[in-house]
């Protein structure tokens, strides 16, 4: 992969105020992905394709990394970005809104990393548990949303955004078979597993 057109498409992102995964979150999910070994990634939220490049390094051999973005623009342009880097054979882009893809995807995933509407969130959870591996992991970003999610003021224009983040969290540290760590990182990562089976006796 070139890292230097990696590095140039990085850079417009952040000027144009396209907001890429910031570098201490990608810093945590590239460590769990060197254990992890993802033979597939589903990714929603695709913007200009920095994340999925990113990620792509980590597949194992004939690993796909499907992403989902609704967006024309950064459509075109996450394809157009995905050849530069030349990871294109390794990233398949799902055109349209998640709310509809999503239902229609089959199979298993070994990471599904969540970056899109925040007050889709806990839709979108719903769909990842269905296409989790069993040994896989959810990713949240955003989930702390610029600190809203864990402060009482409740007025901010953002607050269905924020109320749907805060239902993510109640689900993901509520729900006896889950495990999950919530990282002050960039804009907040929800880490989410599921627990190891138990014999019950
Ligand atoms: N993961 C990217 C950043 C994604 S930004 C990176 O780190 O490089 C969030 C993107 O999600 C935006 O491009 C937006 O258009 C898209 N998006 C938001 N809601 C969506 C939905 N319901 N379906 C598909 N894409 C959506
Ligand atoms: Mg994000």
């Amino acid at each position: 992969m070139n890292k230097q057109e990696l590095e140039i498409i990085k850079q417009k992102a952040l000027e144009e105020h396209i907001p890429i995964i910031m570098d201490d979150t990608l810093e945590v999910v590239d460590k769990i992905l060197v254990d992890l070994k993802p033979n597939k990634i589903l990714e929603i939220g695709t913007a200009v394709g920095y994340s999925a490049m990113c990620f792509s390094e980590y597949l194992s051999e004939n690993g796909m990394i499907d992403t989902i973005e609704r967006d024309e623009e950064r459509i075109k342009e996450a394809k157009e970005n995905i050849v530069k880097v030349g990871v294109a054979e390794k990233i398949n882009i799902l055109e349209g809104d998640a709310v509809e893809i999503l239902p229609t995807l089959q199979g298993t995933y070994d990471m599904i990393f969540i970056d899109a509407a925040k007050g889709k969130y806990p839709f979108f959870l719903k769909e990842a548990l269905r296409m989790l591996s069993p040994n896989g992991i959810i990713l949240a970003d955003n989930i702390l949303y610029k600190g809203y999610v864990m402060s009482d003021y409740n007025k901010h224009k953002q607050r269905t955004a924020v109320r749907n983040l805060r239902e993510y969290i109640y689900e993901v540290t509520n729900d006896p078979n889950l495990e999950t760590e919530i990282l002050e990182v960039g804009d907040g990562l929800a880490i989410t597993k599921k627990c190891p089976v138990r014999d019950v006796f």
